[in-house]
């Protein structure tokens, strides 16, 4: 069975969206449900780190099964402030495709980063290739759940346990997302969490750090408090990385909702891959079964030999249509000037990152996206399929009247 399509909005057909589909619309809980524990907050004038925050950190601690959880101002914070309380020395190997505040963290505590490759299928690390970049001066392995998916946690806590090497994991977008029975949060020395608004639990800002290590939850606790364990004499150079009481309770409130957020898109990626799966040249983000993600992103790549266009065409003719899309992560790390200046980084090609992150293009994904914005995306997509060469030739004569103008 063919996919209907519609005439490209490129070529003159009326655009699928109008207004233009939002790429991202964060969940969250109505601002009235906010006002009585606001007012609690105001009334005591604890605004900070404070009932609400130790509140937010035994929840989820509870609900991941988790023994410590630790709020702090950011994922990034957590990151580094992790990083720091390790006490860390030389080299960390992390994937290239990835966010750049994974390697924020990095060169933050003045360590190296080590650039390795993903895996094509799952699109988190290798760890194989980790395995293999381990050498002397190898300080940690710092993984990703890429878009929600769950990384290789299995195979990773085995190589960092042969190595006695500590496992970080950045679990900014993949709060809710299960790797086996468990919920990512236990996996590795620590996991972090964002809650950013295109996170799918949302704060404002915020992050959490969850570990079983009781010592390493004491020294994050200390590392978001400037390094003060409350005696003004500084156990380690830390952070002012608290959490405002607002966002914990914005948190708290939106946790309600976190599972019937994540059900709603695993269900919009499964309709996203039926639909889409019928066209040529587009392949899926692979979830490893047993294994669940949050979708936090609905990343597709596009083949342009087999689909007729290339990511960035797509992504032009989508938005001609009034869908928003992002590259998602492109460049990678290692072709980012902050990172690339690194020798170490720049030693290996990470020939399929690139290709990658050359084919990636992500899709509106959020609970309130509706089955109909869904069907409309896709027949978007097959018309433009449909009229691949016309598309490019409009690209083309547009760049050129661009030239002339
Ligand atoms: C969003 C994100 C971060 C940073 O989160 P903040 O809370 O904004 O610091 C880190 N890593 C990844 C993979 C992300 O997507």
């Amino acid at each position: 069975m063919t996919m209907p399509s519609k005439r490209p909005a490129l070529l003159g057909g009326a655009p699928a969206f109008r207004p233009a589909l939002p790429f991202l619309k964060p969940d969250v809980p109505d601002s009235e449900a906010l006002r009585a524990p606001l007012r609690t907050a105001f009334k005591t004038g604890m605004l900070t780190n404070s009932r609400f925050v130790s509140e937010l950190e035994g929840e989820v601690a509870r609900r991941l099964g988790v023994p410590y959880c630790v709020a702090v101002s950011s994922c990034t914070a957590g990151l580094m402030i992790v990083l720091r309380a390790l006490n860390l020395k030389g080299e960390v190997i992390l994937p290239s495709f990835t966010f750049h505040a994974t390697g924020h963290a990095v060169l933050w505590n003045g360590l190296r980063p080590v650039f390795v490759e993903c895996d094509e299928v799952t699109l988190n690390v290798d760890s194989e290739e980790v395995e293999r970049a381990i050498g002397p001066r190898t300080a940690a392995i710092l993984a990703v759940h890429l878009f929600g998916n769950p990384a290789a946690v299995t195979a990773l806590e085995r190589i960092a346990r042969r190595h006695r090497l500590p496992l970080i994991f950045d679990a900014a977008h993949a709060l809710g997302s299960r790797a086996g029975r468990s919920f990512i949060g236990r996996f590795g020395t620590a996991e972090v969490f964002s809650m950013t608004p295109t996170k799918p639990l949302v704060a404002g800002e915020g992050g959490l750090v969850t570990t079983r290590d009781k010592e390493l939850a004491r020294r994050v606790r200390v590392g978001r408090n400037y390094g003060d364990p409350g005696t003004y004499d500084c156990e380690f150079s830390g952070l002012s990385a608290r959490m405002a009481e607002f966002n914990a309770i914005l948190a708290l409130k939106g946790l309600a909702r976190l599972s019937s957020g994540t059900k709603r898109r695993q269900a919009i990626a499964r309709r996203y891959r039926e639909r889409l799966g019928k066209l040529t040249g587009i392949s899926f983000q692979k979830v490893r079964s047993g294994n669940s993600s949050t979708f936090k992103d609905f990343s597709i790549q596009i083949d342009p030999d087999s689909f007729g266009l290339t990511r960035d065409e797509v992504a032009r003719a989508l938005e001609a249509e009034g869908i928003q899309t992002r590259k998602y992560f492109w460049p990678p790390l290692h072709r980012q000037k902050i990172f690339a200046t690194d020798g170490v980084s720049r030693r290996t090609g990470l020939s399929k990152t690139e290709r990658i992150s050359e084919r990636v293009l992500s899709l509106p994904i959020y609970p309130s996206l509706s089955r109909e914005a869904v069907e409309r995306v896709s027949k978007a997509m097959a018309g433009i399929q449909a009229n691949a060469k016309a598309i490019r030739r409009a690209l083309v004569e547009r760049r050129t009247d661009g030239n002339s103008r």
